[in-house]
């Protein structure tokens, strides 16, 4: 054994995913993807979810209840609404084996990390995580194996040992992704800033739009321009998961609205007043942002192979 392979941590050897929504089953393709032998084992809530993935073939195992099926798994991936993580893992917590890693995938930190770690009993760590990537799509049906290719995940370690979380930034960065470690607060303010916020930025236009189009016979849809198709895009995602992220990132996605709101009335003075300069120069310091963004190369969309395609 090379000196590379002994630092390597040891894989997973039963994986246990549950919810197998659009991230379940985007884990499950890409694990297949890497060539991860582990046992992979599934549950979803209802039974047409659990019907679909067994067609599909999504696990090795999909078991009709979530206590079955993390028996025997070292490694628990929570990929539910943020809204139902705790009662998830008070529901599992004392099936789980011992030496286990539970993580989740969950858009916010602080509150899913409030609701789950009280269950987490003695010798099982929990290592919060949320992979950067996603489409408007949802369901078992919508997963695939390149969505988290050179995206990033959010590793919030915690109090977990730093083997468990070697363990577990390795399990990502197979499956295609970068890791970054980051603290609580600065994970749920920097999600605030770009995804939470910007979603409802598209609920709230497409809602006005829709408004509009009650008076304007249909326009707003007939010519509308691609920054507008671009917000109904975003404004179709799931409507469970968004209610649950506003709800549970409560404090941050207030903070930056008000900021939004500031910028908001600065520009519209500006617009009212003819201060053209201060469009113009506005307008160029966010165009140096999307700069930025190509540079670092994170400017493209995650690909939609369309729905249930594993590649
Ligand atoms: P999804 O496609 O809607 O899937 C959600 C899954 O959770 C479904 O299998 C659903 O089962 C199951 N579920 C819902 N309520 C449950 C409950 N009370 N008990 C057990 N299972 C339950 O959602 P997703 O997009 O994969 O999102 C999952 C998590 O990933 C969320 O926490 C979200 O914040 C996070 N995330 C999402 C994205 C994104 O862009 N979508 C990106 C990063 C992180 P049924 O179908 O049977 O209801």
């Amino acid at each position: 054994m090379s000196a590379a392979q002994a630092q390597q941590p040891a894989p997973y050897k039963k994986v246990a995913l549950i919810g197998l929504g659009l991230i379940a089953s985007s884990i499950f393709w890409a694990m297949r993807r890497a060539g991860m032998a582990a046992e992979v084992s599934g549950y979803a809530r209802s039974e047409a979810t659990r019907d679909t993935a067994r067609r599909l073939g999504l696990c090795d195992t999909v078991c009709d209840s979530a206590i079955e099926a993390v028996e025997g798994a070292d490694l628990v991936i929570l990929c539910v609404p943020v809204g139902v993580m705790g009662a998830v893992a008070a529901e599992i917590a004392p099936h789980l084996a011992k030496g286990a890693t539970v993580t989740d995938v969950g858009s916010v930190k602080k509150s899913v990390i409030e609701h789950v770690a009280p269950h987490i009993p003695e010798g099982v760590d929990f290592v919060p995580a949320h992979p950067m990537a996603g489409t408007e799509h949802s369901g078992p049906d919508s997963g695939f194996a390149s969505l988290f290719d050179n995206r990033w995940c959010l590793i919030v370690p915690g109090d977990a040992r730093e083997e468990a979380v070697l363990r577990l930034e390795a399990f990502w960065q197979a499956l295609g992704t970068n890791t970054e470690r980051m603290e609580v607060e600065h994970h749920d303010q920097v999600c605030a800033v770009v995804s939470h916020i910007p979603h409802l930025i598209a609920y709230t236009m497409v809602g006005v739009a829709d408004d509009l189009r009650r008076v304007s016979d249909q326009e707003v849809i007939k010519f509308s321009a691609a920054g507008f198709r671009d917000f109904t895009r975003i404004a179709a995602s799931d409507p469970t998961m968004w209610r649950d992220v506003f709800l549970e990132n409560k404090e941050a996605t207030l903070e930056i609205l008000g900021r939004f709101a500031e910028e908001l009335f600065v520009l519209q003075r500006a617009i009212r007043s003819g201060d053209g300069d201060h469009l113009f120069d506005y307008f160029t310091r966010t165009r140096a942002i999307r700069r930025g963004i190509i540079e670092a190369g994170q400017d493209t969309d995650a690909p939609d192979f369309g729905r249930g395609k594993r590649e």
